[in-house]
């Protein structure tokens, strides 16, 4: 996920990009480049870091000249981010130069075919290999820009937002898209491209929105031809009259980026396993793991190390490493963990889990372990954080950035990749039959679909939340799979309302916390169909019966518990194993809504910091 940016008009292109730039760095900011092309030369400044890195950058080192531009705030998918993976990036002749959001997962075996043909390449990034790509065809073709960008997407798999221009067509910006969003500012005799209407709005209301699989040639002073990248059928372009502010575009419609990232849930979900889930193939592929299988499966045990929701999915994965593969795990907090003189041996394998990959417990817990002979796989959402380099192979959630301070896409794409894990090294120990196998892949790839329906309670939860908004005490209670989910609903709600909440298991309940039991107490209940469906039922009752009120997530069409419940959250019906993709939806919902009336700071909590990089 990044932000692109790019104008084609009569004014100076490098203050619309750069202000836009700025605007789009919540989509990402790990570096930043900008190109500029005046008809004669062009000019181009990357760099790693923010947009105020580039414009540091930029001053002294281009005249900033030109009045056709493209820009781009990068997050890393492919290769580190340093300068030379920032983008733009120019073609091997340095004719054509492209911005690119998303992922080409084909590009390895386009880049071993661009090698042999004897293109040089000047980064790790897949974008660099699009480029050459469209070049090659280009060339071998004798086509136009337009033409060769719709015959090399015809070719590669995976998700993009393009921006490209040739340098021998000053007054041309060919466009793309499919999966990553890209929208077209139509002004007087100017064109702007965008990740979102942000970085024009000023400018223009007046904005097409292209559609997955089409392609637009922008012409300076002309129209736009958009047309279909399959089957080149021309498309009419749709001009809408925007009614939204910055603000507004920024978090895309959304009041706050924690409601933002919750909605984003389905498709993040998706980017995670895009090109590691292959169904069809009855596959799971994860670069990082193949050649590590084999420590895996000969581990001693699975020690996870990680902090607050990494934790918590952490606890998701005992249950389906355990499961599933039959590898015994524990689930340490990393502060713990790095001071109490662990046991751990070569024999053991760690898994690390960090959203930010700088979180300083984690980080110290791994260089212990490591110091110790373990093998450290990391799983991370930030491309080349300091996790994602410590430890010797790992996985990214490829989740996008994270901005509101509580978590929620980052844990449920965790959870994401470490089922794909399980699954992969159960397959390969043959610990789980293959019709569960397949099973699995298959509601696996459903489960962007549940999230997007479980989040059609919004309305319904937000009702709920205002009959409990002024309670000053939550207990959170789960069995099985759905006890870390438990844990997770709790802290969701401490930490932005700043009610008291507790997680338990179900069963654990009458150990204690029933006492805290009387009519004020909302007790949130998740009560799915389950192995332990029944025991579930029994806690109900046993709450009933002390006059607690029972705000119960159910599995749709139950009949049982919603009799019982005071209010019920439905979510879709999935495998048990798989029940915290979709339980934890609603839960998060909960939490936004009573931190919202309580009026909250939601996406900054007080005392809250994203990426404690502190002990
Ligand atoms: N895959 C590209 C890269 O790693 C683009 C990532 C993005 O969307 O920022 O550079």
């Amino acid at each position: 996920m990044c932000g692109i940016v790019g104008y084609i008009g009569h004014r100076d292109a490098y203050p619309i990009i750069i202000n836009g730039l700025k605007r789009l760095e919540y989509r990402g900011y790990d570096s930043a480049g900008i190109a500029l092309y005046d008809g004669t030369q062009i000019e181009l400044a990357k760099t790693k870091g923010k947009v105020v890195d580039l414009e540091q950058r930029a001053n002294g080192s281009i005249s900033k000249k030109g009045t056709l531009g493209i820009g781009h705030t990068r997050w890393a998918t492919h290769g580190v981010p340093n300068d030379a993976n920032s983008h733009p990036h120019y073609s091997n002749s340095g004719e054509l130069v492209i911005i690119h959001n998303g992922i080409i997962e084909n590009y390895s075996s386009i880049k071993k075919e661009l090698i042999n043909r004897g293109y040089t390449f000047h980064s790790d990034t897949d974008t660099e290999v699009l480029v050459n790509l469209i070049e090659e065809i280009k060339k071998k073709e004798s086509v136009k820009l337009g033409k060769a960008v719709q015959i090399a997407l015809n070719q590669v798999v995976g998700a993009y937002a393009i921006a490209v221009f040739d340098k021998n067509k000053p007054n041309e910006i060919v466009v793309a898209k499919l999966g990553s969003p890209l929208a077209i500012g139509v002004g007087e005799d100017e064109f702007f491209i965008a990740s979102d209407a942000s970085p024009f709005i000023e400018f223009t209301n007046n904005a097409i929105y292209l559609e997955d699989e089409e392609m637009a040639i922008i012409r300076r002073g002309k129209d736009i031809k958009i047309r279909k990248i399959k089957n080149d059928k021309v498309v009419k372009p749709f001009v809408q009259e925007l009614q939204l502010n910055i603000e507004q575009i920024e978090k895309g419609g959304y009041d706050h980026f924690m409601l933002k990232e919750i909605y984003e849930q389905p498709s993040v979900i998706k980017d995670t396993y895009r090109g590691r889930l292959l169904v069809d193939q009855g596959i799971i592929k994860l670069g990082g793991l193949e050649e590590y299988i084999p420590k895996f499966i000969n581990a001693d045990r699975i020690i996870i190390i990680a902090c607050g929701t990494s934790w918590h999915a952490g606890l998701v994965a005992e249950y389906t490493f355990e499961d599933w593969a039959r590898i015994p795990v524990e689930v340490e907090y990393a502060s713990e963990f790095r001071y109490r003189n662990p046991v751990i041996t070569e024999k053991d394998v760690v898994i690390a889990i960090s959203q930010s990959g700088e979180t300083a417990d984690t980080l110290a817990a791994i260089k212990l372990a490591k110091k110790k002979g373990a093998f450290v796989y990391g799983i991370c959402n930030v491309v080349g954080s300091t996790i994602s380099r410590e430890t010797h192979s790992g996985t990214y959630t490829h989740a996008g950035p994270e901005i509101g301070v509580a978590s929620t896409k980052a844990f449920t794409t965790q959870i994401t990749v470490l089922t794909m894990i399980a699954l992969k090294l159960a397959h390969v120990k043959g610990t789980i039959s293959k019709s569960d196998y397949m099973m699995h892949l298959h509601e696996l790839d459903m489960i962007p679909t549940h999230v997007a329906a479980a989040l059609k309670s919004n309305d319904k939860i937000k009702e709920i939340a205002k009959v409990f908004k002024d309670a000053t005490n939550f207990l959170y209670l789960g069995r099985g799979y759905n006890f870390p989910v438990a844990l997770e609903g709790a802290l969701k709600l401490k930490e932005i309302s700043y009610i008291h909440a507790e997680g338990y298991p179900a069963a654990e309940m009458k150990h204690g916390p029933i006492a805290l039991i009387d009519e004020q107490m909302p007790v949130v209940v998740i009560a799915i169909n389950s192995n332990h469906y029944g025991k579930v039922v029994s806690n109900i009752e046993e709450i009933k019966a002390r006059k607690g009120k029972i705000i119960a997530v159910v599995t749709e069409g139950d009949t049982v518990v919603r009799e019982l419940a005071d209010y019920v959250m439905e979510v879709p019906k999935t495998p048990e194993t798989l029940t915290p993709l979709v339980t934890t939806i609603p839960l998060q919902l909960l939490s936004y809504h009573i931190a919202v009336m309580l009026d909250r700071n939601v996406d900054q909590p007080r005392n809250l910091a994203k990426s404690v990089t502190v002990e």
